[in-house]
C-alpha cells in the first residue's frame, strides 16, 4: 500500500472530500484508486475559525508501483510500512530459568506479556492487588480516606495509569513500532479501535481495568504466572550478578534474569536497590499544582464555535513557558473533562493527579501546571530528590488541614497573594476534599516565582487561563522519577548484570505507552540473554 500522510480536509469533510484529497495528490483517476483506510487522524485548531482535520491514510490503487516512483522524492508519498510485531527469540526447549518481572503496571505488563507470547513463562510479582480490590482500596481512599500504603493510586495491578486519563500517546521515537504492538494488545484486550488511528488516543479509567483483567488472564494462559501482594523487599547479588528476589513474607524466588518494573512511587525499593550499590543516578523532575477549570471554558478557547464537535471531544491544551530565570513551566498530564484525584501512596503526605473516564464528561479541565526541579536544587545523594518530594508532600498534608484534604486555592489570589476564603465559578474536584488557603507556602519560592510568570503568559494563549476562579490544588510532585537505575546497551544496569530496570521507574518512561514500550525492549532483551546463556 501507498502512505499519505498530511492529508488536510475541513472539520466537516464528507466521504468523498478525502477520496477527492487521494485523487488529487498522485493524480490517478476514481478508477485507479482500488481503497484507502485511514492509519492516523488528528486536527489542527490553531485556526479556531478553520479546524482542519490532517489524515495520514494507507491506500490501494491499480499502479501502486509507478506512483512511489513517480513521487520518490515527495517525503508525503510513501510505501507503507510493515509495522507487524516480530518476535527477536523463543523460548529454547531446555528453557532452566523463568524470568522475573518485579511490577505489573505497563511496564511489567507488556513485558510479562512479550515473554509469555515468546514461551518463556515469566513470574510476575506486584506488591499491590489485584485490579477490583485495589480499585475498591482507592476509592476507599478517596471516600474515606483510609489509605492502604500497598494498594492505591500508584500501587496494585495495571500500576500508576489504571486510574487516570489513559492518555496514550508518547513522543519517543519508535522506529521498530512498538508502540504499534502495545495499541494491537489493548484492542485485543477491549480497547476502543479509535486507539488505533486517533493521533491523541485515551482510554479512561473504567476500560482499563477491565483491559488489565484480559491482558492478566492472557499471560497466565501462554504460561505465566502472576503474584500480587508479593513486594520484593531485597535482590540477592552475586559478584556483580543478580540471582534472586526476596518477597516480604521471606521467600526467596531465584533467577538470573529479573525485570524492574517499579514505577516512580516505590521509594522503599529504590532505597533497598541503593543500599545494595545498584548504580542509581539523581535526574531532573518537575513539581507544581494541579490547575481546574471549566471545561466548556477550554472548549470555547480552543474550538471557538466548533466547540462541542463530536471528532474534535473534549479540548486539551499543551503549553509551556521558559521564565526569566531559566527554568521551564509546562503543562503535564491534561486530563479533558476529568477530576483531580488523591494519589499518594504514603502516609501523612498528599499527592495530585488526574484522572477521566473514555466520555471524558465530567464538568471540569484539569492539568498539572509544574516547573522543572534540577539535581542541584537539593543537596544530597542520587535519592536525595526523594526526600525534596516528600517534604513537599508531608507540607502539602498539613496544609491541607492533616487529614488528607488537599490545600486549594483560587488562581486570582494566587497570583495576589492572597489567601483565598471562597470558592468562585470552578468548583474544585479533588476527592476527599480541599482545604482553601495559601499555595505559595506549598513550594519553594522559585518555583512560586516561576508559576505566577508562567501563568498569566499561558493566558495569552488560552483565553481564560489565568480566570480568577480557576482552582490550584497540590501538590504535584509525582511527575516522574527523581532518579534513574543507569542501564547499558544491552538494556542491563551499569553494575549488576542480569537486572533490566525499565519504565518510568527507572527513568526510561514518561507516560503509559514510552513505558508500555520500554517493557517490550527489555522482554526482548531478557529472552535474548537467557537463550545466550543456555547456549
Ligand atoms: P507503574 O505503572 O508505576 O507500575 C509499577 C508497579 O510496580 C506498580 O503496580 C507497583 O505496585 C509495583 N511495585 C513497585 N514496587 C514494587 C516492589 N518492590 N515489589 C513488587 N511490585 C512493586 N500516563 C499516561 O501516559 N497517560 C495518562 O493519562 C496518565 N494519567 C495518570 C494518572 C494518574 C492518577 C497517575 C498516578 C499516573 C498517570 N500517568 C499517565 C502516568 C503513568 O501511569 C505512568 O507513566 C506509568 O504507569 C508508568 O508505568 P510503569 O509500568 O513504569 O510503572
Amino acid at each position: 500500500m501507498i502512505r499519505l500522510t498530511n492529508i488536510q480536509v475541513p472539520l466537516d469533510h464528507d466521504d468523498q472530500a478525502l477520496t477527492n484529497a487521494i485523487l488529487t495528490r498522485l493524480d490517478i483517476t476514481a478508477d485507479d484508486l482500488i481503497s484507502h483506510e485511514v492509519h492516523r487522524r488528528g486536527y489542527d485548531a490553531r485556526k479556531k475559525t478553520n479546524i482542519v482535520l490532517i489524515y495520514t491514510l494507507d491506500v490501494e490503487t491499480r499502479c501502486n508501483d509507478a506512483l512511489l516512483e513517480k513521487f520518490a522524492e515527495n517525503h508525503l508519498v510513501k510505501v507503507t510500512p510493515d509495522m507487524s510485531y516480530k518476535y527477536v527469540a523463543q523460548a529454547p526447549a531446555n528453557l532452566q530459568e523463568r524470568p522475573v518481572i518485579i511490577g505489573f503496571g505497563p511496564c511489567g505488563l507488556l513485558a510479562g506479556l512479550v515473554l509469555a507470547q515468546m514461551g518463556y513463562n515469566p513470574i510476575i510479582l506486584d506488591r499491590g492487588k489485584e485490579v477490583r480490590e485495589r480499585t475498591k482500596d482507592t476509592f476507599g481512599f478517596w471516600r474515606k480516606k483510609i489509605l492502604n500504603t500497598e494498594s492505591n493510586v500508584q500501587f496494585g495491578e495495571g500500576g500508576a495509569g489504571t486510574f487516570s486519563d489513559g492518555k496514550l500517546y508518547s513522543q519517543v521515537k519508535d522506529p521498530k513500532h512498538y508502540g504499534h504492538k502495545v495499541l494491537v494488545e489493548f484492542v485485543a484486550a477491549g480497547a476502543p479501535d479509535e486507539i488505533m488511528y486517533v493521533s491523541k488516543p485515551h482510554i479512561g479509567t473504567f476500560r482499563l481495568v477491565s483491559m488489565v483483567e484480559k491482558m492478566r488472564a492472557q499471560i497466565i494462559a501462554l504460561g505465566g504466572e502472576i503474584r500480587f501482594s508479593a513486594r520484593v523487599d531485597d535482590v540477592q547479588i552475586d559478584d556483580g550478578q543478580i540471582t534472586g528476589v526476596v518477597l516480604a513474607d521471606g521467600e526467596v524466588i531465584k533467577s538470573r534474569h529479573i525485570g524492574l518494573a517499579i514505577g516512580h512511587s516505590a521509594r522503599d525499593t529504590f532505597q533497598m536497590l541503593y543500599d545494595k550499590n545498584v548504580y542509581i543516578e539523581a535526574k531532573p523532575f518537575s513539581v507544581g499544582f494541579r490547575i481546574e477549570h471549566q471545561q466548556s471554558a477550554i472548549d470555547e478557547a480552543r474550538f471557538g464555535s466548533n466547540a462541542g464537535n463530536p471528532i474534535l471531544g473534549a479540548a486539551d491544551y499543551k503549553l509551556v513557558h521558559h521564565c526569566k530565570s531559566g527554568r521551564s513551566v509546562y503543562s503535564f498530564c491534561m486530563c479533558p473533562g476529568g477530576t483531580v484525584v488523591a494519589a499518594t501512596s504514603e502516609e501523612h503526605r498528599v499527592v495530585t493527579n488526574g484522572m477521566s473516564q473514555y466520555s471524558r464528561a465530567e464538568r471540569n479541565a484539569n492539568s498539572a501546571i509544574v516547573v522543572g526541579i534540577d539535581p542541584s536544587d537539593y543537596p544530597g545523594n542520587p535519592l536525595a530528590g526523594i526526600d525534596f518530594q516528600r517534604q513537599l508532600e508531608s507540607n502539602a498534608y498539613v496544609l491541607g488541614g492533616s487529614n488528607y484534604d488537599a490545600p486549594a486555592q483560587k488562581v486570582g489570589d494566587f497570583l495576589k497573594g492572597l489567601s483565598s476564603e471562597t470558592i468562585g465559578s470552578v468548583e474544585p474536584s479533588f476527592k476527599p476534599g480541599i482545604k482553601l488557603t495559601d499555595l505559595s507556602k506549598a513550594l519553594p519560592d522559585f518555583c512560586i516565582e516561576a508559576l505566577r510568570e508562567a501563568i498569566p503568559v499561558f493566558n495569552r494563549k488560552i483565553k481564560g487561563f489565568a480566570l480568577e476562579d480557576a482552582i490550584l490544588t497540590g501538590v504535584e510532585t509525582r511527575t516522574s522519577a527523581p532518579i534513574c537505575i543507569k542501564r547499558d546497551q544491552n538494556f542491563q544496569s551499569i553494575n549488576t548484570h542480569g537486572l533490566f530496570p525499565a519504565g518510568e521507574g527507572a527513568g526510561y518512561a514518561g507516560g503509559i505507552m514510552s513505558a508500555a514500550i520500554d517493557g517490550i525492549k527489555i522482554a526482548e532483551a531478557m529472552a535474548l540473554s537467557i537463550n545466550e546463556s543456555v547456549k
